[in-house]
């Protein structure tokens, strides 16, 4: 592909792709000093990142890059300009560069913090014919009400936000216990991923996930980044949170910005407060970070704070009905709940494309000495559908597979080995007895 850029005004952002970015493609996250590449008119011509600190870079990890034409690097500076003459100047941004690395550690693209007087028309000028456009989310269908009558508790969605590695799985699991990522069945729901469900006999919180909210917004249509935004949109209260022991980073910056149109309360989350800061108390530096209804201190891995936490989100939803049975978790069996993942992946990767036409059957479960073995089929009612899960070259069953076994380790403890097969059975949701044989109960819903 040609070299291409995104503007997103709302996040104050240029991102230069070098590729086409797939969901789940940028692996890691890397800052850098950059500076504005500029004609003698002031137009950005492109960029110069200052990789002197990156760790060694070989010549593959910069191979998407240096394939085009603008791109040059004399170490240790990585050029981008995309005139045909030398730049007039080069002017140094404040905010570093935050280069998007996939897993084997190659620059995929770089996302730039610009002033808003180097994003006008007239500064773009020189960069239009390669902007791209970010596309809008696709509408998803709707909640389905719930009906039934039930008595009023503090109920909601919770999203859990944050960069990698503050600690958002550690404090679900402190919370959840073990029983963590596990999505119910739920009749016509696709809303969001679930991560999980808190109940108690006053409150039932509901954590959502938020894939890829740290993820650049792509021009290809990312569902990661339109299910990030509606978990927000959809969410009865965001927490935000942060490694209180580090300084932010622009990634803190990003999420931190994406949030900021919620109109639901927004709790600062600061894990870590076990460790000892790394220079000066950050505190000030992630209250800056937008405005917050409550800043609350934890250690997710010590426990503390925790039930402060729970109370605080719970006082700050609204009163309801359960959204879920209180026991939903615990009644599944054990083998239920794993289908359930594999079910819940398959609706995440393919979306609106195997809409709700896939029941997911356990058909061999056998411990052997290192790992368990599961063999399940995926059920879907026409050929089209068998052809969209599998994927080109099997890649989106893969896909599936590798996403599902991780949560099925996580949920049983055990290295798992994942046998998926995909079978057509026509007609199966019109039939009570197949309903049944899959081993969904629908009165849990009415
Ligand atoms: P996630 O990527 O946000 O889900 O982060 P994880 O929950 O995977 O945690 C990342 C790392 O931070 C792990 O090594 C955790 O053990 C550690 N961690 C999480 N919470 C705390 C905490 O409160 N204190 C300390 N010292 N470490 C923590
Ligand atoms: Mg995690």
């Amino acid at each position: 592909m040609t070299l291409a850029f995104t503007h997103d005004p709302d996040a104050g952002t240029l991102y230069c792709y070098f590729t086409e970015l797939e969901a789940g493609q940028a692996a890691a996250e890397f800052e850098c000093p950059v500076g504005l590449v500029l004609d003698a008119a002031d137009r950005l011509l492109g960029f110069e990142l200052d990789l002197s600190a990156a760790p060694a870079l070989q010549a593959e990890q910069l191979e998407l890059a240096l394939a085009h034409a603008a791109v040059s690097y004399t170490p240790p500076r990585l050029t981008v300009n995309i005139g045909d003459e030398p730049p007039a100047r080069m002017l140094p941004l404040d905010d570093p560069a935050l280069l998007d690395l996939d897993g084997a550690e190659r620059l995929l693209g770089v996302d730039l913090a610009v002033p808003e007087q180097w994003r006008t028309d007239t500064a773009l000028a020189q960069l239009a014919p390669l902007l791209v456009d970010i596309e809008a989310p696709p509408e998803l269908p709707p909640l389905p009400e719930v009906t039934a009558a039930g008595e009023q508790i503090k109920t909601g969605f919770v999203a859990l936000v944050g960069k990698p590695n503050v600690g958002k799985s550690t404090l679900l699991n402190a919370l959840l216990g073990q029983k963590v990522a596990i999505v119910s069945w739920r009749p016509q729901t696709t809303r969001v991923p679930l991560r999980g469900i808190l109940n108690r006999a006053d409150a039932q919180i509901v954590f959502i996930d938020t894939p890829g909210i740290h993820e650049p917004h792509h021009k290809l249509g990312e569902f990661m980044v339109t299910l990030a935004r509606r978990a927000i949109a959809d969410a009865d209260l965001i927490c935000f949170m942060v490694d209180i022991s580090s300084a932010p980073t622009r990634l803190d910056q990003r999420i931190a910005a994406q949030l900021r149109r919620a109109r639901v309360p927004r709790l600062l989350v600061l894990n870590k407060v076990d460790l000892p800061p790394r220079g000066e108390s950050h505190l000030e530096a992630y209250r800056a970070l937008g405005e917050w209804d409550l800043e609350i201190a934890i250690s997710a891995q010590q426990g503390l704070g925790l039930a402060t936490l729970v109370e605080e989100i719970a006082a700050r939803l609204p009163y309801s009905q359960r959204l879920y049975a209180a026991d939903q978790i615990a009644d599944q069996s054990e083998q239920q709940l794993t289908a359930e993942l594999v079910r819940e992946k398959v609706l995440f990767y393919t979306q609106q494309e195997v809409p709700h036409a896939v029941a997911v059957e356990v058909e061999e479960w056998e411990e052997k000495e290192q790992r368990t073995y599961i063999r399940m089929s995926i059920n879907v009612e026409r050929e089209s559908q068998k052809g969209i899960l599998i994927g080109a070259g099997g890649a989106m069953l893969k896909r599936i597979g590798a996403a599902a076994r991780q949560d099925i380790e996580r949920l049983i403890g055990r290295a798992v080995y994942l046998d998926l097969w995909v079978k057509v059975r026509p007609n199966w949701r019109d039939d009570p007895s197949a309903l049944g044989w899959l081993g969904y109960r629908l009165k849990d819903w009415q």
